[in-house]
């Protein structure tokens, strides 16, 4: 498949089936902002939970926060994010059209005469570079001056930091332990794009792990190995995954070292997740701003230090595209093309859907009895429109793992019929034992 072709397949399948739609749309739509829609939601609430399943619930020494999108502005001071977090940027005064000064497709310096503008072409419009922060300012309270300045939050990390001993305490727990959040973050990218790979407004999974120091390069290690195995787990295909390591160069202000674990989309490597060993960088800075002590008490040998931190920092939009991009087929079969979206029946937007045959000789009872019980527990869907094989078409499209369907058989015996998605194989089950069943697929998935 032409790589353009299967992002514009996504996109379009997308909107027509309810996964995302374009944020405002009958306005004409806002920048590379998106909504999820009935599918979309379901999928990205999957796999957030999915994630915090594994780094909350599953483990004894990671706690769960939920802290506010605003914070105090000096926060963004002490991490560097006010004077730091700044992309150079070029104008072209020609066409109006902005670039990232890294922009591979700028050829030559941007304020030299002979340098095109990658869009309208001219020479000698383009700007120098200016710096650009990254950060959504708003103010709060009734006036709107310098000293009402609060940022919508670049990241939700800092959340962490600045609740890192309240969460200790109250918890209870003792380093090495770690701190998980799911929560929106803002940046106003210069160049957003590729649908909900890079947008300004997105959902962040972060979880920051607070050890001692010198312990930090081995648990640097463990989590490196952990994330990529939740990936695989998550049923991305293996070959599509590799790990990027941060150069010298590339290192951000706070981090001793960086590692991205990279999935190959359809246009080209990219990262989806950081796992980063920002040391006591954070901690330090926010105990020199804030004038508080940040130090952790170790009652055990009666040390105190300011912790290092490892972090993981995965966008909860880029794997849901990643998951999509990664599921999507197209087959022929008897001679038509078959779309499917072969997720992983644990973040399956649908678990099942029932259709009953016909619309009539009692059939829709039976199957509207199996469809409520089923739904008591999972995401369900009833159809009993169409042809029974474009109702299966239906669900492949939108990734249901299994269709049930309810026939003149299922009066007389009280079994149905379960269609796989993928192998399109079906097995008769007895109607009473359908939960049980697809309970045991799910716990088999991994939930
Ligand atoms: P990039 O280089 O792609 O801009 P980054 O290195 O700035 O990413 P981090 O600050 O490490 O990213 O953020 C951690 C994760 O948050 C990224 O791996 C990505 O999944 C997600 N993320 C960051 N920026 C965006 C964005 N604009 N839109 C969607 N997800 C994002």
């Amino acid at each position: 498949m032409a790589e353009q072709t299967l992002m514009d397949k996504l996109v379009s399948l997308a909107k027509r089936r309810g996964f995302v739609f374009q944020s405002s749309e009958v306005y004409g739509g806002l920048g590379s902002v998106w909504d999820y829609g009935p599918l979309g939601v379901e999928l990205k609430r999957n796999i957030k939970d999915r994630w915090w399943r594994s780094m909350v619930h599953a483990r004894d020494d990671i706690e769960g926060i939920d802290a506010a999108i605003l914070m105090h502005p000096r926060v963004w001071e002490a991490s560097g994010h006010v004077s730091g977090f700044t992309d150079p940027l070029v104008d072209c005064r020609q066409c109006k059209v902005r670039f990232r000064a890294d922009d591979p497709r700028l050829k030559g310096p941007p304020g030299d005469p002979a340098t095109a503008c990658p869009n309208c072409g001219n020479r000698g419009t383009l700007t120098e570079p200016r710096m650009f922060n990254l950060m959504f300012k708003t103010f709060m309270g009734p006036v709107e001056e310098q000293a009402a300045i609060v940022y919508l939050r670049p990241e939700t990390a800092q959340g962490i930091y600045v609740n890192y001993l309240n969460v200790q305490t109250a918890s209870r727990q003792k380093i090495p332990f770690g701190i998980a959040q799911i929560g929106k973050a803002f940046r106003n990218e210069i160049t957003p794009g590729n649908f909900i790979f890079r947008t300004r407004e997105f959902e962040q999974m972060e979880m920051q792990f607070f050890v001692k120091p010198g312990t930090d390069e081995e648990w640097f290690e463990q989590w490196r190995e952990i994330r990529m195995q939740w990936h695989v787990d998550l049923g991305l295909q293996p070959e599509r995954l590799r790990w990027h390591a941060h150069g010298p160069g590339e290192l951000a202000h706070y981090a001793k070292a960086a590692y991205d674990i990279e999935y190959e989309f359809p246009f080209g490597w990219q990262e989806i997740e950081g796992v980063h060993n920002r040391t006591d960088f954070d901690l330090s800075r926010h105990q020199e701003y804030s004038g508080k002590k940040l130090e952790y008490f170790d009652a055990a040998t009666s040390e105190r230090y300011i912790p290092y931190v490892v972090e993981t920092s995965a966008g909860a939009d880029r794997v849901t595209l990643t998951v999509m991009a990664d599921a999507y087929r197209e087959e022929e079969v008897e001679g038509e093309t078959r779309v499917v979206l072969g997720f992983n029946p644990a973040v399956a937007p649908i678990k099942a859907a029932v259709l009953p045959l016909t619309r009539k000789d009692g059939l829709p009872e039976v199957a509207d009895r199996l469809y409520h019980d089923i739904r008591r527990r999972w995401s369900a869907f009833y159809d009993d429109s169409g042809a029974i094989g474009r109702r299966y078409r239906r669900q492949d499209e939108v990734g249901t793992p299994w269709c049930i369907t309810v026939d003149h058989d299922t009066l007389t015996g009280e079994t149905v019929t379960i269609r796989e998605r993928d192998a399109m194989s079906q097995v008769r089950v007895a109607i009473s034992q359908v939960p049980a069943w697809i309970a045991d697929r799910l716990e088999e998935a991994g939930r």
